[in-house]
């Protein structure tokens, strides 16, 4: 699909003359400008009332230094930053990111989508995210420490349990939050609920660790049954080996299907028999290692250099979970070609535009990752609510909620794409449905002359 309405077009045009040389941000926002042309004509009162407009602008974009010392004694300075783009249905929520390819065209594409996927959780969370070119890979516990202390002591004069409150996303874990979440009570002598994803000794949720794989497959699995369909007897490609798709994978063996494959930045590991899970929690989770060591516990396994060729690989469903971008055109017509039926985002803009396209003109049904991926952010907020209410909920009560979540996620993105005439293409059906809810708050809220 291209921009083909003038006015959006024009607001387009406008995006990039202000963020220059920021293509992910760019990307986001014409996928979703794209899905806004069938509200155009329908809702006039949100053209009159800028929304359109304001919707793309963040309301706070935060860049600041982060010097710390590391075990040579050496300084180093990172950059810090936080988008604050949206609070017209309750405080700021997303993650903070750690990864060397982190700029600002990255937070804003990631904190643009997220205003969209928190609506679309039904909970009252704004859309935020934030983040550092810090590469926490190869730094010692002692390193991450001071440089997770220095983010915190810029980071906490922006956030609180009711003004912002960030989470996790790539390089940040239970490790990387514990040691915010102590700087952060330190600095301000609270025990808040400002960070989600702590550990469970001091606030945290169950189910938060294993929340976004979970519900992405929750998501697709009600997606799947829709179509008389299920993960039952499936084989399964996933890529990445963060959190994301490791407790995608766990859930999907759950659930009956046999997940193949799993991939990290360097390669991918092929194992016919079954990803066995354990091996691949002991070396990502405890050992910090590379995926490729699985060999050596599996020796009739293979491992691949190079992450992209993991779309080869013959599968019924494809759940990207490593980064934006991971799959291409190409690779989205090797999947098809191989008999792929559903390909559901666990990633934050993992496929292309090109990919999209291919998926939803080929009949393949496409989760996209601001409904599909919601079910980490929507326990992040159930986080919220046990921490201001003081209490926990067990392991099965807020799983049950994540599931209903999702399930809803899916209802009314499709409900949606059904009523804006593009019934079965979930990309618009979310894009609209976490958009309405934002629009109307913000038209009710007014605007600050
Ligand atoms: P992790 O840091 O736990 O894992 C990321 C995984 O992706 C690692 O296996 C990493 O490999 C791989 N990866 C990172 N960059 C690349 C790259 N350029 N090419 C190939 N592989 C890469 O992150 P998460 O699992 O938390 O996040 C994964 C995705 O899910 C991200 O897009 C994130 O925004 C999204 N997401 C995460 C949520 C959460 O709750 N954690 C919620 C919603 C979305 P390596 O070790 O080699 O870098």
């Amino acid at each position: 699909m291209s921009l083909k309405n003038a006015y959006l077009a024009e607001i387009m045009e406008t995006v990039i003359k202000r963020n220059p040389a920021e293509p992910e941000f760019h990307q986001a926002v014409k996928e979703v400008l794209e899905s806004f042309e069938p509200l155009v004509d329908r809702h006039p009162e949100f053209v009159k009332a800028g929304i359109f407009e304001r919707i793309v602008e963040p309301e706070r974009f935060i860049m600041f230094r982060v010097p710390w010392v590391d075990d040579n004694g050496k300084v180093q300075v990172n950059r810090g930053f936080r988008v604050q783009f949206n609070s017209a249905i309750g405080p700021y929520k997303g993650g903070l990111r750690f990864h060397p390819s982190v700029y600002a065209g990255i937070i804003k594409f990631l904190g643009f989508e997220q205003t969209f996927k928190n609506s679309l959780t039904g909970l009252p969370i704004g859309g935020a995210k934030g983040g550092s070119d810090f590469d926490p890979k190869g730094k010692s516990d002692a390193e991450v420490m001071r440089f997770c202390q220095s983010f915190m002591t810029e980071l906490y004069r922006h956030i609180g349990p009711d003004t912002d409150v960030p989470a996790g996303d790539i390089g940040v874990g239970g490790r990387e939050i514990g040691f915010m979440y102590g700087q952060y009570k330190r600095i301000k002598n609270d025990f808040t609920g400002v960070l989600t994803g702590k550990g469970l000794t001091y606030g945290g949720s169950l189910v938060r660790t294993e929340a976004t794989g979970y519900g992405l497959c929750y998501f697709t699995e009600e997606m799947l049954n829709a179509q008389g369909k299920s993960f039952k007897d499936s084989t399964v490609v996933i890529s990445g080996s963060g959190n994301v798709a490791i407790y995608a994978t766990e859930k999907a063996h759950q659930l009956g299907a046999k997940v193949v494959a799993l991939s990290d930045s360097n390669g991918y590991i092929y194992d016919p028999e079954g990803i066995n899970l354990d091996t691949v929690k002991q070396i990502k989770e405890v050992e910090r290692k590379r995926i490729k060591e699985y060999v050596n516990y599996h020796p009739h396994a293979e491992y691949h250099e190079g992450c992209s060729g993991i779309w080869n690989i013959k599968c019924d469903i494809a759940l990207p979970c490593a980064t934006q971008n991971e799959l291409d055109g190409e690779a989205a017509k090797t999947l098809v070609a191989n008999g792929c039926i559903a390909v559901a985002e666990g990633a934050n803009m993992p496929s292309t535009p090109e990919a999209v396209e291919v998926f939803l003109s080929k009949g393949v049904l496409f989760g996209p990752a601001k409904a599909a991926n919601a079910g980490g952010v929507a326990t992040s907020a159930l986080e919220m609510c046990q921490n201001s209410m003081r209490y926990s909920w067990t392991f099965e009560e807020v799983d049950a909620k994540l599931k209903d979540i999702m399930v809803n996620i899916y209802k009314n993105a499709s409900a949606a794409a059904k009523e804006y005439g593009h019934e079965g293409n979930l990309v618009v059906g979310a894009n609209i449905a976490g958009f309405l809810k934002v629009a109307n708050s913000m038209l009710a809220q007014g605007i600050a002359y």
